[in-house]
């Protein structure tokens, strides 16, 4: 006798989710179990499709069935897993209660201690591995004093387009793009007062027609001032990534960054170390400012540790002509901003299974 779908079930009921320590089944995980003579085929639906754990579960799921069919002393040719995706939506809401972004499952801001560390290229590329994997993904460069997504994404020749009152994301490298350097003069410098920036930065995140979409990253401003602060409030953020180099100067301002989206009841999701060594042309690796500095930072403060970022000129090349694309031809490089992706989809998934979104509690005018 070959196995049923009830044993199917059965076994999938000791496979535990690697992150959150429940069984598959109770997760509500398990999508399909089926018998085509004696192999079996189960459907998985994942979180995220940047699941760094699809290894593990899938050698679980197996190790259970050819248990179950042991016990059971049924014949048994193996099993066939197949994942699927949906990112779980967060608590969508402001502190007033509204509900800006409705298509947008997960809104994840990355922001910096200071400037110049990396940040928009870590958030350019978070946002491109998130849909490499297949993830729908948009990207907000909302640095609204310096808006680097015109260059970073090649958009120069793009001409922006409106739908009603309703602004038209770019479409380029797989995601849905929207920077304010599209429009406003490139050449003049951007003065704007408080005020004037948050509405223009709550305009064009929620004027911009997104669509359905699983992750918007947004850009924020640099460092712990009153702009990046009172933008952090302005949309539903599910959680921060903090890049910083791996400098002891660097971390004091990481630190305050992480203390200001702490205070706003903004789960700091990790940190992610740029800069961290140089990587030569040859493949070389050298260690300029004190590799691993951000990783003992983010110990020492309970952070997650997301990855580092080394410096190539490959980098920084693709960064200039708006090809984020071409960074996955070096497979070292695509491996780091990879792991970045998958460790921020899995703290984003483990915090929406879990539960513990909170709603920011203090108000900052
Ligand atoms: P921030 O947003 O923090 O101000 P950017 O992302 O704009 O910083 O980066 C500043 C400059 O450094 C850009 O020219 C960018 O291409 C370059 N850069 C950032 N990270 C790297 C890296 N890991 N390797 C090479 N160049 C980098």
């Amino acid at each position: 006798m070959p196995l049923t779908p009830a044993d199917l079930t059965d076994a999938l009921r000791t496979v535990l989710d690697p992150d959150i320590r429940k069984d598959l089944v109770t997760l509500g995980m398990v999508k399909e179990t089926r018998m085509d003579g004696d192999r079996a085929a189960v459907t998985i639906e994942l979180t995220t499709p940047a699941c760094p754990m699809k290894d593990k579960i899938r050698g679980d799921i197996e190790d259970a069935v050819r248990a179950k069919a042991a016990e059971r002393g049924a014949a048994y040719a193996g099993v066939e897993v197949t994942f699927t995706a949906d990112v779980r939506r967060a608590n969508e809401k402001t502190r007033d209660g509204s509900n800006p972004l409705p298509g947008v499952r997960q809104v994840i801001a990355v922001g910096a201690g200071k400037g110049g560390v990396g940040k928009s290229t870590v958030a350019v590329n978070l946002a491109v591995a998130l849909a490499r994997m297949g993830a729908r993904t948009g990207y907000l460069d909302g640095d609204i004093y310096g808006p680097s997504a015109p260059t970073m994404l090649g958009l120069e020749d793009e001409a922006t387009q409106a739908r009603g009152n309703m602004l038209l994301p770019f479409e380029v490298h797989g995601i849905k793009a929207m920077t304010i350097g599209k429009l406003v003069d490139a050449e003049k410098p951007l003065i704007w007062r408080g005020p004037m920036a948050h509405g223009a930065f709550k305009q064009l995140a929620t004027q911009t027609e997104w669509g359905e979409l699983d992750y918007l990253i947004i850009d924020l401003p640099p460092g712990t001032g009153d702009v990046p602060l009172t933008l952090s409030q302005l949309l539903p953020l599910s959680g921060a990534v903090i890049v910083c180099t791996p400098q002891q100067v660097a971390q004091d301002d990481a630190r305050r960054a992480a203390k200001m989206f702490e205070q706003l009841g903004v789960p700091v999701l990790g940190v992610v170390e740029n800069m961290s060594s140089f990587i030569d042309d040859a493949g070389r690796e050298h260690d300029i400012f004190g590799k691993g500095g951000a990783e003992i930072m983010a110990q020492t403060m309970g952070l997650h540790f997301l990855g580092s970022i080394a410096i190539r000129t490959a980098l920084r090349v693709h960064s200039d002509r708006g090809t984020p694309l071409a960074n996955w031809n070096d497979a070292r490089l695509g491996a780091e901003l990879d792991t970045v992706a998958r460790g921020v989809a899995q703290r984003i998934s483990t915090l929406s299974m879990l539960g513990q979104f909170k709603t920011p509690s203090i108000s900052v005018h």
